[in-house]
């Protein structure tokens, strides 16, 4: 697409905004990829729309606070990158964007408090554990609550697990056939500890030692898809810091938060940590990804205790299907279950509206999305038991929230929860 934007005049994330902007032939094969225009069905809140939106604030003949409810709307679920045939890297748009308008945004108090919170305690496990307490007043208080609150009280799980000290070395069991460094995720080890406890126990069995450093923070992409740039360089410094060199890879269980690491070149861009954000991006892998290379050791011995069929509705994570590319590996561990059956959900393309948080700040949308994401999961189970299963935390949040709502019993884990139920042969669902 022609502009004319001045790519200096937007510093370090100018240009490769200016170049994905450049690269949209405006075909519009990627609306039907879009879940925002599906729910709203109208160009500006659509892939190729919002890159017009984008263009024209860049090139400084539209005001920010006119592509604003439009550039919020979007998921960041990057669902429009693969359907692309141009090849556009709407990634290297949407988060330099809300970074560098950040500053214009127009918002109310009421969402400033929420973006507030949100980022003040999230990203650190010790303030969100007391959140989330919090919430359980803050649902008894019920209306009392300002309503831009409320989102928040309805994601909160009713009762906060009890925290886990993961070890800092896990020693391989049996020979030891790599060494690796695990990001432990700082919602996810409130939300959901077991997932790391899990994690750990599955790559010890195949023969990994895993090392939990404990100067790492959070990943930055909260603070990034927000547009925090600031923040999302201080937390991305952090872990290129924290994160050793000698070890075969450094992983992650949440696709959220893999995605970001991925993206710390452009987090960094421009500053004297770039070229140290490029070489530890290669080492990031998701775990699903580094099991499926060294391949499983041991094999599992069945979830329900064996000879049974064990249904898995596998819900891909929009960053890990469409940011990461990783679809077919966390497939392939679950069906090395015996007796696993993995089952496909219609329009998986579609996010299931977690999207960081996006459940918080575009709550009726994300309701929409969760809602047909609990159907779609039902669906493939065929109405029976099983397991829905997916890698990130923020999607197996949401799916609970959804599938409780409509008063399904089935469980919803961690692709490495159910591997490792496997291998104990326990039955969890
Ligand atoms: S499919 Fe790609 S090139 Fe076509 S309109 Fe969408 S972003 Fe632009
Ligand atoms: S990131 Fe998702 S919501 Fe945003 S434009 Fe692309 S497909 Fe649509």
């Amino acid at each position: 697409m022609q502009h004319t934007i001045k790519p200096e005049e937007h510093g370090p994330l100018g240009a490769p905004m200016a170049q994905a902007v450049e690269a949209c032939v405006h075909c519009g094969f990627c609306l039907a990829a879009c879940p925002t225009y599906q729910e709203f069905g109208q160009e500006m809140d659509s892939p190729r729309g919002r890159i017009v939106l984008m263009k024209q604030v860049l090139e400084g003949t539209l005001a920010w606070a006119d592509a604003q409810p439009h550039v919020d709307r979007c998921l960041g679920c990057l669902s429009c990158e693969p359907a692309c045939p141009s090849g556009v890297p709407y990634r290297d748009l949407i988060s330099p964007f809300r970074a560098v308008g950040r500053e214009k945004a127009v918002r109310t108090p009421g969402e400033k408090l929420r973006r507030w919170l949100a980022e003040r305690t999230i990203p650190h496990p010790g303030r969100f554990r007391l959140a989330l307490v919090g919430a359980r007043v803050g649902r008894a208080l019920g209306r009392l609550v300002p309503a831009v609150l409320r989102p928040m009280l309805t994601l909160a799980p009713a009762k906060v697990p009890a925290a886990v000290t993961l070890a800092r070395v896990t020693p391989a069991q049996g020979e030891r056939r790599a060494r690796v460094a695990l990001l432990a995720g700082c919602a996810q080890q409130v939300l959901d500890p077991d997932i790391n406890v899990a994690t750990i126990e599955v790559l010890a069995r195949n023969g990994v030692e895993v090392i939990v450093p404990e100067a790492q923070g959070c990943c930055g992409g909260l603070s990034w898809h927000t547009g925090n740039l600031a923040a999302a360089q201080a937390f991305a410094r952090k872990n290129l810091d924290a994160f050793p060199a000698d070890v075969d890879a450094i992983l992650t269980n949440a696709a959220g938060c893999g995605s970001a690491m991925h993206e710390y070149h452009l987090i960094l861009r421009g500053t004297a940590d770039e070229a140290r954000a490029k070489e530890f991006e290669r080492r990031v892998m998701d775990v699903s990804v580094f099991l499926a290379k060294i391949g499983l050791r041991e094999k599992p011995r069945g979830a329900a205790g064996g000879g049974q069929t064990l249904k898995v509705a596998y819900h891909d994570a929009c960053h890990l299907a469409n940011a990461q590319g990783v679809r077919e590996q966390p497939r392939a561990l679950l069906r090395a279950i015996p007796g696993a059956v993995v089952c496909e959900l219609a329009d998986a393309h579609l996010c299931c509206g977690s999207a960081g948080t996006y459940n918080l700040d575009q709550p009726e949308t994300a309701n929409s999305l969760g809602a047909q994401k609990a159907r779609a999961a039902l669906a493939a189970l065929g109405g029976g038991e099983g397991v829905v299963a997916s890698g990130n935390i923020g999607c197996l949040t949401q799916l609970r929230v959804h599938l409780e709502k409509i008063g399904s019993p089935v469980r919803v884990r961690h692709t490495m929860q159910v591997l490792r139920d496997a291998y104990r042969a326990e039955k969890k669902f």
